[in-house]
This record gives C-alpha cells, structure tokens and sequence, in this order.
C-alpha cells in the first residue's frame, strides 16, 4: 500500500480505477459477484463509466454507483480513495 502508481497485488499493472475494478485478479470473486447485480440494469458488461455513475439515465447511474460502492467495500478500497 505504499507504492500508489501499482496495484498492490499486480507489480506490473497501473494502480488505477479500471484496473481495481475491471482487470485486477485479486478481486475476481468480488467483481463476479459485482457483475452479477448489475446484470438486470445492464444486460452487457457494464464499462467503467458506467461503473462510475456515468449512465445517462441517473436512476441507472445511482443504482450502479451503489453496487460499484459495494464491490469498493468488499475489497476495503474506499479508505484509499
Ligand atoms: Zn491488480
């Protein structure tokens, strides 16, 4: 946790949001789980705009902003932020 420009747990790959929350290995489980509730508000795989709120419909985008706070909890991100 003290390097910043890598993710903790892949040395090669850039510690940024898309790879916390599309990419990274580490938070497989967390991600499938992630996917699955968000399959009824996006019936394809959801892009990290989307993931982020960025929905054109605000229903939409509050809906998914919750799941995606609840992947960041489960994988204790949010006190990095
Ligand atoms: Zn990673």
């Amino acid at each position: 946790m003290t390097d910043s420009s890598h993710c903790p747990w892949c040395p090669t790959q850039p510690d940024t949001p898309e790879h916390l929350l599309l990419h990274c290995p580490r938070h497989h489980s967390h991600r499938m789980a992630l996917l699955h509730s968000l399959s009824a508000i996006h019936p394809h795989r959801p892009t990290l705009t989307d993931l982020l709120g960025g929905c054109t419909n605000t229903t939409q985008a509050f809906k998914t902003l919750n799941f995606t706070r609840t992947f960041l909890q489960k994988t204790n991100q949010l006190h990095r932020i």
